[in-house]
């Protein structure tokens, strides 16, 4: 007989997001997967205490960051490897592109997207000027390190120090080496997709070019579509 885990999958680190985050990370995957399939997940990934109440709508920092790690990886469990990371990718596309106005009390900036001199920008430097406040939040559990975002010709490359979709775990050993399987960050790479469709209503091409859990230091996301240029 299955016995659901009685602990998240990943242990918590203590590094925790504001409640509002999580709550709104659970009501986008509610909405990708309805709320039985959310509650299903949440079972899975060892987080049954969200099953009937899912976190307060408040600052206060509640929600750890093992917690998005676990539903990442209780989806996997739950679908498979490949579905798994497709539904993961949707709900953070969704909370991105749908919620952020949620956060203008933690970032204010987020409020420039509406301002008639952002609006007017050229695409390339929507995306420049958006990408670290996007970082900003993905970060937000009070990671000491911000991501770091370089320009390169033709696509934007952002470092990832501390992932909350890989945190606390590693790829299958028979996957392991560099390059043999896709990476794992599904979910993150759907924030910064639903996050750039919020500022400036296009989607761009995310690629997770290295993963931590696949052996390499940091999760690189690179962002492709943004450039004026026909190089691409
Ligand atoms: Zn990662």
């Amino acid at each position: 007989m299955y016995h659901p885990p009685s602990a998240p999958l990943v242990p918590p680190s203590g590094l925790c997001y504001a409640n509002r985050f999580g709550l709104h990370f659970l009501l986008a995957l509610e909405e990708v997967m309805s709320k039985n399939g959310a509650n299903a997940t949440l079972i899975m990934s060892g987080l049954r205490q969200f099953v009937h109440q899912y976190p307060p709508d408040d600052l206060r920092r509640g929600f750890d960051i093992a917690y998005i790690a676990s539903i990442c990886q209780g989806l996997e469990d739950m679908a498979g490897r490949a579905q798994g990371r497709s539904i993961s990718k949707r709900a953070g596309r969704e909370m991105f592109s749908e919620r952020l106005p949620a956060f203008y009390d933690i970032i204010p900036a987020l409020k420039m997207r509406t301002a008639a001199s952002y609006q007017a920008l050229a695409l390339h430097a929507q995306v420049e000027a958006a990408l670290p406040l996007l970082d900003q939040l993905i970060i937000s559990f009070d990671s000491p390190h911000r991501g770091t975002i370089i320009e390169k010709p033709d696509h934007f490359v952002y470092t990832m120090h501390q992932c909350p979709a890989c945190f606390g775990r590693s790829a299958d050993s028979a996957h392991s080496a560099h390059g043999g399987e896709q990476p794992m960050c599904a979910c993150v790479s759907g924030m910064l997709d639903g996050g750039l469709k919020w500022f400036t209503g296009r989607y761009l091409e995310i690629v997770e070019s290295q993963c931590r859990a696949h052996g390499y230091t940091h999760c690189v996301f690179e962002i492709y579509g943004a450039s004026e240029s026909p190089a691409r």
